[in-house]
């Protein structure tokens, strides 16, 4: 019997240490052991995250903040490392460890307070619909029973079904990977609507759409990292907070000629 409970006490100290190590916080240790931030961004929305294509350098008002918070973990803002998201891949990589933020795009929601750390919002963006110029499709109440490209895992299909629950509209929804396949299938008439945050869309708008005058929702966004990674998760929210108080975050979005 005190065999038995020596060896038990020994697992439970074993598993305590287990669980202590898998789950202590040492996000920003493990950051600059590193010595260098990663974090995920969009290469496809201009002004936000964007790879030009002539330079192939990556720049954009996100771009800017996750500098700002390189600087303040590693004391040097070039010290990132940016890796390229969807909306479909973002959760997994940040999910699986390959990411210490996401800073692209990404709404706050409830849903995603679950799991993820979010910093105060940075931008208010909404829910916009682009339609093919020469449709008939002049505003929301026209889609009725149309096709609509959203990207997967956005919020996007969430708003309009809710929008379709309330109206009593019929919506065909289809997902798509990436914002450029979904623009594909617009112009290919694969669908009859490409539905993403304005600022999404503009990127993409061009002589044969139209980005109808709709705004669906308010899309607040937020720097996100894992919820267990609380004191990384502290640190961006001060940093952000610290660039609206002083003016730089007016400042960073004047840059890039956006109005917050
Ligand atoms: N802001 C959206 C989200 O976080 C993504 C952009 C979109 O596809 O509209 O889900």
């Amino acid at each position: 019997m005190r065999k038995f409970s020596r060896k038990f006490s020994v697992f439970l100290v074993g598993a305590a240490v287990f669980i202590n190590l898998a789950y202590a916080d040492n996000s920003t240790e493990r950051i600059k052991n590193r010595g260098v931030l990663i974090a995920g961004i969009n290469t496809d929305v201009e002004k936000f995250g964007y790879k030009n294509p002539q330079t192939n350098i990556i720049d954009g008002f996100e771009i800017d903040m996750v500098r700002a918070i390189a600087k303040k973990i590693l004391g040097n803002e070039s010290k990132i490392e940016l890796v390229p998201i969807t909306p479909r891949s973002r959760e997994y990589l940040l999910y699986s460890g390959k990411l210490d933020i996401v800073a692209a795009t990404f709404t706050i929601t409830d849903e995603r307070k679950k799991y993820y750390n979010f910093s105060s919002p940075y931008y208010a963006d909404g829910l916009a619909l682009m339609v093919r110029k020469g449709s008939n499709i002049k505003s929301l109440k026209d889609l009725n029973g149309k096709s609509i490209g959203t990207a997967y895992s956005a919020t996007s299909r969430g708003v309009l079904r809710d929008i379709a629950a309330k109206s009593g509209m019929k919506f065909k929804f289809f997902a798509f990977s990436s914002y450029s396949e979904i623009n594909s299938a617009l112009a290919f008439e694969s669908v009859d609507c490409f539905a993403a945050d304005r600022s999404i869309l503009a990127q993409y708008a061009n002589n044969n759409t139209v980005i109808l005058d709709d705004m669906l929702s308010v899309e607040n966004y937020g720097i996100a990292s894992l919820k267990s990674d609380t004191e990384l998760g502290k640190i961006v929210n001060e940093v952000v907070n610290g660039l609206k108080s002083s003016g730089e975050l007016d400042k960073m979005a004047q840059k890039w000629g956006l109005k917050n």
